[in-house]
């Protein structure tokens, strides 16, 4: 018989995002969800695309179990971090990546979102460490934060994390926008491009390590990453628990002849305290069932850790649905 039982109902009328596919039984019942990423030659793309696939593959082996979720998932290309978290507080995404910095600011409503605190935010995971780059080309003389002034700078496209975090420095550094000789914002996919034509002296990005939108200015056209350990960067981090020293090894790229020293932040999964609790939990355990597999998705995974997924670089609560399966698994 055919039933539609009324927990599925609140959930199909709590977030309209989740549309029942009319497949008549409560378990069977579809649910759609997207997840917002960055730009297509990111590492966040590479995080929802491998979310998905995680989802997607514990559907398939739970069928064969008779253990359905019904979850169709996506993750399209997206503006970055700040996109993300505004969009899911607009219900228009129900996950997304975000750099820990503006998980922290989005909840606690400071910095770029001052005034505008988003209390439903809710994190799920940490995933990789993301260090700030400054790249730069080749032959620009460029070796310092200072030395951007007077030169065509990147800052980023609106929505992106490495926008507000190079805005951050900024202010840290006292440097306007009219001390560059021009102050493009174009996103992390046209960034290497117009280094490489010459159109930019150097752009900033906040991404795991390797990315292939790095090695393109890089390993292609002969771009360095330079060092950032001022007392500008020692204050940042002294002064926020998102914060902290990173190193980019030697030998990432083929200009890294010696280690280079930043500050960076982690990746963070985030979701609202609107996405029921039943979603949130069948993603967080697809997602450590099959850990093993995650790891091998992107070099910058390769280190995921469960135990630091679930503590470190989070400062919205916890979801109950990720808490629910943490605590099933004895981790908390
Ligand atoms: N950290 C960047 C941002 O928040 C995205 C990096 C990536 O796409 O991997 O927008």
């Amino acid at each position: 018989m055919r039933k539609l039982t009324v927990s599925t109902l609140a959930l199909v009328m709590a977030a309209g995002a989740y549309m029942g596919a009319g497949t008549g039984t409560a378990e069977a019942a579809k649910k759609f969800i997207s997840i917002g990423t960055g730009g297509p030659t990111g590492v966040y793309f590479v995080v929802g695309q491998s979310v998905c696939r995680m989802v997607h593959k514990e559907a398939a082996e739970g069928r064969k179990k008779g253990r359905k979720h019904g979850i169709r998932c996506s993750a399209p290309s997206t503006a970055g971090s700040t996109y993300n978290i505004s969009n899911i507080q607009a219900g228009e995404l129900d996950f997304g990546v975000a750099q820990s910095d503006w998980q922290y600011h989005a909840y606690n409503g400071s910095s770029k979102f001052k005034d505008k605190a988003f209390k439903g935010l809710r994190a799920v995971f940490s995933v990789h460490p993301e260090p700030y780059h400054i790249i730069v080309a080749g032959n620009s003389g460029i070796k310092s934060w200072n030395d951007l002034k007077g030169k065509r700078f990147n800052i980023g496209n609106p929505g992106s994390g490495q926008r507000g975090t190079t805005e951050v420095l900024m202010e840290s550094y006292g440097t306007k926008k009219s001390d560059f000789k021009l102050a493009t914002e174009l996103t992390s996919t046209e960034q290497s491009k117009a280094l490489c034509d010459g159109k930019i002296d150097a752009y900033g990005y906040t991404v795991g390590v390797p990315n292939a939108g790095v090695s393109v200015a890089t390993d292609g056209c002969g771009a360095k990453i330079i060092n950032l350990k001022t007392g500008v960067e020692k204050k940042l981090v002294d002064g926020n628990p998102f914060y902290a020293f990173a190193t980019i090894p030697k030998g990432t790229y083929k200009t890294t002849d010696s280690d280079v020293t930043t500050f960076g932040v982690m990746a963070t999964f985030v979701t609202s305290a609107d996405v029921p609790e039943d979603v949130v939990y069948e993603v967080t355990r697809a997602v450590f069932e099959n850990i093993d597999d995650f790891r091998t998705l992107h070099p910058a995974f390769k280190n995921l850790d469960p135990k630091k997924m679930i503590m470190d670089a989070l400062s919205a609560p916890l979801h109950p649905g990720a808490k629910k399966y943490y605590k099933e698994k004895g981790w908390m």
